[in-house]
Order: structure tokens, then C-alpha cells, then sequence
């Protein structure tokens, strides 16, 4: 979603205006230089359109001065936005550091436009005339306090502001696409029959025209369900070492098929290379997952024990992966498996709202800064989740973060907004 960010000096009514484009009242505070706001961004909707609003008050840049202050919010708005809003007090004109934030916009790339506060007064707006001077075109009369003609400034910023790229699909009703994907003998047409019952199972003929049924749809606790590209399940399938190929192509194509993947695994034998390939092929192509440890049957205390120090060593990297112990000869904990998938596209779908993604981040680098690189202290300026299915979320810096620091931000993340089941992206965009 595109950002805008708002720059001004402190007391042109900057607060109120973001108050006034959001609708509603969560975001006054006073502006007090030297005050740190616990949240920078928003989200903000107008006119059918979504957008984050940035609000620079809460970046505290540290130059001296508060001419070089406002002029380096400007500098960074103008490096993580795609369109920034100057808001200047009309009852005042254009003051010194107006003057030097202007001059900084005007080397922007992006479009700028140009708010000309506390025209609470028709009489005012002949006045704002002079803005002109700032060499940012025409200046927008608005009065943020009464809300005069801030619908008119919120049209004009949509005319600048880039549409929001098309989000792959949203949640639809009907089922939801799965795979289920594991290394040979694992167990998956076993499993497979055990969910399906044989006879209840409604086999659908998605291509129409081939022999082979593609998909299996199944009603799991109340919900229809895709398991995606099973023809090949029903079958035994050739295992002789020529067919490894073509079953892990098959992997991958029922992987990007699906939204969430069900990685079986052999309980009863240690952890292999394959499996840990397919796991982090679910990640790596963002879908939901699940992992099922069949055979479960046949794991006795010693083997559990054994297990769990593999899933420590050998899934280090997915965490957050949903976990069932089934098994398909008995159908022990197969009804399980459901609501596993279930939590895993829940999470797959979610969103955190801006205002609480910044909260939660601003006191997250306050106590712990990205590490100093090249004697720079990177900066965290905002963030902003930019999509979902996989969740994605955009860090804006003013420096490189070590993935080591970015694996922290995700743990954090996870640990105050939860995402089970769910692989989650973050992104970093530095400033240029
Ligand atoms: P696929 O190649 O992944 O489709 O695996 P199959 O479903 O053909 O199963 C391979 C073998 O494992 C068969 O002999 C199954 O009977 C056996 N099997 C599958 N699930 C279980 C289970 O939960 N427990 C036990 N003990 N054996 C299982």
C-alpha cells in the first residue's frame, strides 16, 4: 500500500490534520518537540483507497536545530514515501524553516503537496496566496480544527499517490486449496484415503477432460477442502530412483497450487535431507504450513525422545510451523488436522494494523537498536504491513539490517503478534 508521509514544523497542526485524514482521534499528541511519539504510522482510507500515513513528528531526527531537524524529516519522508504532504500555517506565511523544508522537497522525485493550515476563516484563503513563493505549486487551504475542505486535500492526495498494487486474492468462499507433499512410502495416499473415507470422498474432475482426477475435494469438520494434484496419491506411486525427478516436481507443483501444505512426515525414521528440502520449499514459496508426523503408532517413549531432539536441530527455521502427531493406519489425531489448517490460513490472512505495528516496533528498537554498521546506527523509521498470503511486512531504515537483527524483529513479531502456521516476510526498504 503506498505511504504518504506529513512534514511540517512542530505546532502548524500537523497532529490534527493526521487526526483529521484518519477520522478519528487516536492520534493527538501534542506536538512537543522533543517528544517521542509511540506511533509514527497509520492507516488511512479515503474514497474506497488505502494508504499508510507517515507522520514525521515521531522520528526525532537528531540535528541541532530546529531549521535542520525539519529539513532532515523532510529529507528521509521524501526517501520512504511515495508522495509527501508539507503542511504550513497559513495565520503565520511561510517562515525561515519552511522555507528550508521546501527546498529540500523541490529536489524530490515524488510529488509534494502543499497544506496550507488553520484556514479556519474564508477571508484567510486570499492570504494563502503567498505560499506560492515556496515554489511547491498551489497551495491546498484547509482547516485540519473544522475539517473545511480536508475531503478536497485528501482528493488531491489520491490523485498523486500510486494505486495500491492488486493483493492476490482475497479470502472466497469455498474450499480451500491443500497439499500434501512427504518423501516416498511416507504415508500421504494412506493418509489421504483415511481423510477422504474412500466412498464419502467427492472426487472432482478439474481438468474435465483427463483420466486422471486431479484434485479431491473433502468436507473436514464442517469446512470443503482442495487437497490439490492427488491423482498421483491414489496410486501407488513408482518410487525407483528415476521417478525422484518427476515426484519432486509434482512437489513443487502441488505447493504452488495450494495455500496451505501438510509436509508429512515418517515419525517412525530420523528427520531426512528430503524432508527439510520440502519444508523449506513450503516456506520459500510462502505458503501456510503444517507438519504431520504419521506412524505415529509406532513411536515408543525412546524414538519421542529421539524426535524431539531432531525437530530442535533439524527445524530450527520454521518455528512457527503447525505440528500433529497422526497416525494413518489407526487415524489417531487425523481429525486434528483440520484445525491445524485451519489456524495456519487464519494466520496466512492476517493483518496487523499499522498504529499497532509501530507501537509495538518503536519500543521494540528503543530497547534494542539494529547493530552499528560501518560506525552508522541504522535507524527504524516505520513499518508497514504491505501484504498478506504470506504476511509481508516492509521495515523502512535509514540503514542495512543484518539478518541476524531482521530474524530478531521476526521472533519479537511473533512473540506479540502470534502469525502460527504462517511463514512471515520482512522486508527492508533503506533509504537511498
Ligand atoms: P505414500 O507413498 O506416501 O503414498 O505412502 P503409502 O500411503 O503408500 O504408505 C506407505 C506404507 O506405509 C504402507 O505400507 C502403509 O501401510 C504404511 N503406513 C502409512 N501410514 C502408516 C501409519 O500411520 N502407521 C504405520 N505403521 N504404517 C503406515
Amino acid at each position: 500500500q503506498p505511504v504518504l508521509a506529513v512534514v511540517g514544523r512542530p505546532n502548524v497542526g500537523k497532529s490534527t490534520l493526521v487526526n483529521r485524514i484518519l477520522g478519528r482521534r487516536e492520534a493527538v499528541v501534542q506536538d512537543v518537540p522533543g517528544v517521542t511519539r509511540d506511533r509514527v504510522a497509520y492507516d488511512a482510507l479515503w474514497g474506497g483507497r488505502r494508504f499508510t500515513l507517515v507522520d514525521t513528528g515521531g522520528w526525532e531526527p537528531d540535528a541541532d536545530g530546529l531549521q535542520g531537524s525539519v529539513a532532515a524529516q523532510a529529507d528521509l519522508a521524501m526517501s520512504t514515501s511515495d508522495a509527501v504532504l508539507l503542511v504550513v500555517d497559513a495565520t503565520v506565511g511561510a517562515t525561515a524553516t519552511d522555507e528550508a523544508v521546501a527546498k529540500v522537497l523541490r529536489r524530490s522525485k515524488r510529488p509534494v503537496i502543499l497544506a496550507a493550515n488553520k484556514v479556519d476563516d474564508q477571508r484567510l484563503i486570499a492570504e494563502t496566496a503567498s505560499l506560492w513563493s515556496l515554489g511547491l505549486g498551489e497551495p491546498h487551504p484547509v482547516s485540519a480544527l473544522h475539517g473545511r475542505s480536508s475531503g478536497d486535500l485528501l482528493d488531491t492526495i489520491l490523485e498523486v499517490l500510486p494505486e495500491a498494487p492488486r493483493e492476490r486474492r482475497a479470502p472466497v468462499a469455498g474450499p480451500r486449496r491443500v497439499a500434501l507433499v512427504g518423501k516416498p512410502n511416507v504415508g500421504k495416499s494412506s493418509l489421504l484415503n483415511k481423510i477422504t473415507g474412500e466412498e464419502r470422498s467427492v472426487v472432482d474432475d478439474v481438468a474435465g477432460t483427463t483420466v486422471d482426477p486431479v484434485d479431491s475435494l473433502v468436507e473436514l469438520d464442517g469446512q470443503d477442502w482442495r487437497f490439490v494434484d492427488t491423482a498421483g496419491l491414489r496410486k501407488r506411486v513408482q518410487t525407483a530412483s528415476g521417478m525422484e525427478y518427476y515426484a519432486s516436481l509434482r512437489t513443487k507443483t502441488a505447493i504452488d497450487a495450494a495455500e496451505v501444505v501438510i509436509v508429512l512426515l515418517d515419525a517412525s525414521e530420523p528427520l531426512s535431507e528430503q524432508d527439510l528440502r520440502v519444508i523449506t520449499m513450503v516456506s520459500e514459496a510462502g505458503r501456510a504450513l503444517v507438519l504431520a508426523f504419521n506412524k505415529w503408532d509406532l513411536v515408543d517413549d525412546d524414538r519421542r525422545h529421539q524426535l524431539e531432539r531432531e525437530i530442535d536441530r533439524g527445524l530450527v527455521r520454521v518455528p512457527w510451523a503447525e505440528r500433529v502427531n497422526v497416525s494413518a493406519l489407526t487415524g489417531r489425531a487425523v481429525r486434528k488436522l483440520a484445525p491445524a489448517l485451519r489456524t495456519a490460513l487464519e494466520s496466512w490472512d492476517q493483518r496487523v494494523p499499522t498504529g499497532q505495528l509501530n507501537s509495538w516496533l518503536s519500543d521494540l528498537v528503543a530497547a534494542t537498536p539494529p547493530p552499528v554498521r560501518g560506525g552508522k546506527q541504522p535507524k527504524v523509521l516505520f513499518a508497514t504491513q504491505a501484504g498478506i498470503r504470506p504476511p509481508t511486512l516492509v521495515l523502512f531504515t535509514t540503514g542495512f539490517l543484518e539478518a541476524g537483527y531482521r530474524r530478531f524483529v521476526e521472533r519479537k513479531f511473533r512473540e506479540r503478534f502470534g502469525f502460527p502456521g504462517s511463514p512471515v516476510r520482512i522486508n527492508v526498504r533503506v533509504r537511498e
